[in-house]
Order: structure tokens, then C-alpha cells, then sequence
């Protein structure tokens, strides 16, 4: 048995030290050379169907490391008789519990679908998004009580807003209330989000994009995003990070409101899809698994992971166990 508070297979009755409140979706993806124009149908090289949804990469990739994991989250039912109502939905319990994540709290609705991520990834690696939350945003208040026990007893618990800002808020709030580290990734970003989401964040972290929009600033270089972060940090995050693909990520906290810029070795990116999830879930895991280590030591060690991520296709986000043997052996 794992030793309390190491990494490794834990017992049944042990709780999730790493808590995700937040989505799972469908993701279609199809391979093209380049990314069309508005307007343009191209062919495309290669389709498959993933799980994806924020909260369930986070949730992945954090429980390939080693955490010991639950995850809050809703999707849709297949209706026996109305085949093709959701085909997904109880796929993916049995994708969750693959990865050795608690499924006590994903919860099944008739109401929607289970959301869906149309993604279209170029030879590049770089992607475009358009996402489709259906039954990710029934996830509510009930949902979150019956879950209350198992929050409060997290080290850190992530959301983000692929639920409904009101529920990813409610959640924060209830974390908080119970001592539990909160890392917030505002993804997708809403220029008008609600203040309180800052104040509530221990870990505020986004990407450019999101700190464009969030700051009116534009973020461009890793001075620049240092700008943005100063900004973020100054509505009452107590520590922000701002990744910055291959140039790594910016940081800063109250303890030290002096930007700094943790570069990253930038790799060949074959799909950046996930990347952002894949160093979320891993700073998480750092944050429960190693509180003892600096801010810098565990950004550096989520860069490196979120690198992996980006060097093979999307289902690599389900990354190979080699990856909790690197987690734990730096
Ligand atoms: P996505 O939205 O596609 O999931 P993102 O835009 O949220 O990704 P990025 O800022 O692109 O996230 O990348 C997150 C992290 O992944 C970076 O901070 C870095 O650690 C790592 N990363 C991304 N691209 C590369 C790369 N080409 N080389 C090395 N590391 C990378």
C-alpha cells in the first residue's frame, strides 16, 4: 500500500487527493494539412473519436501520475430504444475507471448529450476548437452537495469553465471553505468573468489566449504575458501562471509579485491539443503529491510533462506509465 500522502496505487477507502470538478466531452477529431478558411471544405487525412472535455484530460493526466483521483462531472445516458440519442455517455465511465479515477460523482442525465469537442488539428499541430457542452452544463448545485465530501477532504481540487460558471464557482467556494488548494484554469476564457473567480483561486492558470481576453492586454512574449500576470494577480489570485506553448510559462504570487519566466525545452509538436490540460493535471498532481517543492521545481516538472503531451497524437494525453515513473523519479 502507498505510504499517505505518496504516489502509487492507493487503497480503495483512501480519498482523492486531487478532486476535478468540471467536463468531459466526445472529441471528433480529424487530421488535415492545414486549417480551412471560413467557408472551405478540405480533405482531411485521419478521424478518430477520443474523451476529452477539460476536466476529464486534467483529471487523466494527473491520475497517470500517480493521484489518487475523483472526478465531478456529468454526461449524457444511452437510451435503450433511442440509439444515437448518446453513444458516449457510458463510455466514459469505463474510460475513467481505466484510469483508476473514481466515478462515484460522474453523474448521467437524459436531459442532453454528453458534450462534444469538434477539433481539427494540422500538420502543424496546431488546432481549432469549437465545443458543444450539452450535458456538462446540467452539472449543478445538487450535484455538488451530494459531492461534498469528497471535495473537503482533497488537497487540491481544479475547475474550469466548460460547466457552468455558477457550479465551477460553487465548487471553489465550497473548496475553500474546507482548507483545499484550488487551481483554476479560466479556459474557455470569458472576457467578463466574475471577480470572485480570483479571489478564490490559489492557482489561477491560463494560456495567452485567455490572458488576452481577461487582461485586454496582448500577450505575445513572456515580458508581455508578465504584464498580463501582474494584472491577474492584482484581482486576488494568490499565485498566477501563464503558459506559453513552447516558450514554457510566466509566474508569479503574492509572496513574489516579480514576474518569472520558467522556460521550457521546446519539442517538435505533432498536437497541441491538450497540452494546457496535460500541464494543469500535472501541476495538480505536484500540488498534492509534493506541496514541499518550490512554485518554480513544479512548474519546470509540469512543463516537461505537458511536453510529452504535445509530441503525439491526442489519445496520448493518456499517457504511457513511463510518465508516472518520470513524475516521481526527478
Ligand atoms: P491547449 O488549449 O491546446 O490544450 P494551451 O494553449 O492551453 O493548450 P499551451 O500554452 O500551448 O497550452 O501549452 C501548455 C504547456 O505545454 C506549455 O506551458 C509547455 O509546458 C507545454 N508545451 C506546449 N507546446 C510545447 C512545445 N512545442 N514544446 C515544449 N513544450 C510545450
Amino acid at each position: 500500500m502507498a505510504a499517505s500522502g505518496e504516489p502509487g496505487r492507493p487503497e480503495e477507502d483512501e480519498a482523492a487527493l486531487v478532486v476535478v470538478v468540471g467536463s468531459c466531452m466526445t472529441d471528433l477529431v480529424s487530421l488535415t494539412s492545414r486549417l480551412p478558411k471560413t467557408g472551405e471544405t478540405i480533405h482531411g487525412h485521419k478521424f478518430f473519436i477520443g474523451f476529452g472535455g477539460k476536466g476529464a484530460n486534467q483529471c487523466v493526466q494527473a491520475a497517470r501520475l500517480g493521484a489518487k483521483t475523483s472526478i465531478v462531472c456529468k454526461h449524457g445516458r444511452r437510451v435503450s430504444g433511442n440509439v444515437g440519442k448518446d453513444s458516449f455517455g457510458n463510455d466514459y465511465i469505463e474510460n475513467f475507471r481505466q484510469n483508476g479515477i473514481s466515478t462515484e460523482f460522474t453523474y448521467q442525465t437524459e436531459e442532453a448529450a454528453t458534450g462534444a469537442a469538434s477539433i481539427i488539428v494540422n500538420n502543424e499541430g496546431q488546432n481549432i476548437i469549437v465545443i458543444v457542452a450539452g450535458a456538462n452544463l446540467l452539472l449543478n448545485s445538487e450535484d455538488l452537495k451530494k459531492a461534498a465530501n469528497v471535495i473537503s477532504r482533497a488537497r487540491v481540487m481544479i475547475c474550469q469553465l466548460e460547466i457552468s460558471p455558477a457550479t465551477s464557482l460553487e465548487a471553489l467556494i465550497m473548496a475553500r471553505r474546507s482548507g483545499v488548494k484550488t487551481l483554476f484554469n479560466p479556459a474557455p476564457a470569458m472576457a467578463d468573468l466574475d471577480p470572485k473567480f480570483y479571489s478564490l483561486s490559489s492557482v489561477f492558470c491560463c494560456n495567452e489566449s485567455e490572458a488576452e481576453i481577461l487582461t485586454d492586454l496582448v500577450v505575445g512574449s513572456p515580458e508581455e504575458a508578465g504584464k498580463a500576470a501582474l494584472v491577474l494577480l492584482e484581482r486576488g489570485c494568490q499565485v498566477v501562471v501563464i503558459t506559453l506553448g513552447a516558450a514554457g510559462c510566466v509566474t508569479l504570487s503574492q509572496m513574489e509579485p516579480v514576474p518569472k519566466h520558467i522556460p521550457t525545452e521546446a519539442v517538435k509538436a505533432v498536437d497541441t491539443t491538450g497540452a494546457g490540460d496535460s500541464f494543469v493535471g500535472a501541476l495538480a498532481f505536484y500540488l498534492a503529491y509534493y506541496p514541499n517543492l518550490s512554485l518554480e521545481e513544479m512548474i519546470k516538472r509540469a512543463n516537461f510533462i505537458a511536453a510529452i503531451s504535445v509530441q503525439s497524437q491526442l489519445e496520448a494525453l493518456v499517457l504511457p506509465f513511463c510518465l508516472f515513473l518520470l513524475a516521481n523519479k526527478f
